[in-house]
């Protein structure tokens, strides 16, 4: 039995929690950081409020890497998806679409920003349309989502240039805009597919990146031999512009397709360069090899991508989801390759975004998911429903319900 969680606890003792490497402790938390670990029953609670774990795994919360808070759908009936012949028929499609919905991107957002944290989601990198017809509106938008949320996660936003850059005249200069308003990082999108022009579509991005100290995460679904051709001039940049660590490509389907010697060259240039390759493990098409990846030097991270929008009618923002997902379509099947899938989904992206004070160590922030498995491997291949999650050290949803009030009355 557990004792009575205080609502706005400064001081909790987690008891009976298996980490990572299996040890069975409590942890102390004071303050919203962790202030203790130590073997079972070594603690004792300052003002009595404690949770037992039950012997459940604790993690650091789970780290949403690649979501789009702007385009879902959520609130509203579901909308039969629009199959698109090309990418610039589907954005289109989208634009059009954005335009009739009756709830606001604060509305949706919102709900999916609930539902996530609710999954143990604590941090997210999100990327919002900047074009010249929406403007910078919907960064205001999501502006204050993360003033708002911001007891529950933190948020990173990437200033996203969905209909192009170079194609869509002005849009560099709202990028740059965008990022003096309070995104992140500039965003991309396949400097050849989309605009036809990888240099000056890179030119664009690196020069505001660099005048304004920002990252970089790229979208790029540019295929074979001319993605490979993009991703290194995208660690060739990365490099001469000082930005290791800080350049990110999401989905750079091209590298799950390239023959041995140029995947070598290409993989070896991003780990030079620090660059980093996001994946949702889509289910149709090549995705990045994760492990083969991960040996010459690079990290893959994980992230959603669309959640029940015009791209995408799948998924919910559940991150221990989406690292079997990728465990699935990767091939994980023994427990160091499944462990590999979770940190995906915790260490991995917490170190891409920068999370200051990430992990599950003295002094670290009491964002915490704790889940009813005895490891690692049982978390991703069972997925557990329940759930409890703390941010800064309260608990802010049990068993997929968020803790007091619900702005868009989410019940998971
Ligand atoms: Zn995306």
């Amino acid at each position: 039995m557990s004792d009575p969680l205080p609502s706005d606890d400064t001081r909790l003792l987690l008891r009976d929690a298996t980490l990572a490497d299996e040890r069975r402790v409590d942890v102390a938390v004071a303050d919203g950081r962790i202030a203790a670990i130590a073997d079972v029953g070594a603690l004792t609670p300052a003002d009595g409020a404690s949770l037992n774990c039950l012997g459940g795994l604790l993690s650091p919360s789970f780290v949403e890497g690649h979501i789009h808070l702007d385009k879902t759908l959520l609130g509203l009936p579901l909308i039969p998806h629009r199959p698109g012949a090309t990418v610039a028929a589907r954005i289109q499609a989208e634009k059009d679409l954005l335009r009739t919905l009756p709830l606001s991107i604060e509305e949706r957002g919102g709900r999916l920003i609930e539902q996530i944290v609710a999954f143990g989601t604590g941090a997210v990198r999100t990327h919002v349309d900047i074009d010249t017809e929406v403007g910078l509106s919907g960064l205001e938008a999501i502006l204050r989502l993360k003033e708002r949320f911001r007891t529950l996660i933190d948020m990173q936003i990437v200033a996203f240039p969905q209909s192009g850059i170079l194609r869509d005249p002005g849009t560099a200069d709202l990028l740059d805009a965008a990022v003096a308003a309070g995104a992140n990082l500039v965003g991309g999108l396949d400097p050849a597919g989309i605009d036809g022009d990888v240099g000056g579509h890179l030119d664009a991005i690196f020069a505001i990146a660099e005048r304004r100290s920002a990252g970089i995460d790229i979208h790029l679904h540019d295929p074979g031999a001319l993605g490979a051709f993009t991703l290194r001039d995208i660690a060739a940049r990365t490099q001469a512009a000082g930005l290791g660590g800080r350049v990110a490509v999401s989905h750079a389907y091209a590298l799950g397709a390239l023959d041995d010697a140029t995947f070598d060259s290409t993989a070896a240039a991003l780990a030079r360069a620090g660059v980093a390759i996001m994946t949702n493990a889509p289910g149709t098409g090549p995705m990045p090899p994760v492990l083969r990846l991960r040996d010459a030097g690079v990290t893959v991270f994980a992230g959603s991508d669309n959640i029940r929008d015009a791209w995408w009618p799948y998924g919910d923002g559940d991150m221990l989801d989406r690292a079997a997902v990728i465990g699935y379509r990767q091939g994980f099947f023994s427990n160091d390759d499944l462990a590999h899938a979770f940190a995906m989904a915790t260490a991995l992206p917490a170190a891409v975004l920068g999370l200051p004070g990430y992990g599950l160590a003295v002094g670290a922030a009491a964002d915490l998911v704790l889940l009813p498995c005895a490891g690692i491997a049982e978390a991703v291949l069972e997925r557990p429903r329940a759930r409890t999650v703390l941010k800064r050290g309260r608990v802010v949803a049990a068993d997929g319900v968020l803790s007091g009030a619900s702005a868009f009355g989410n019940s998971l």
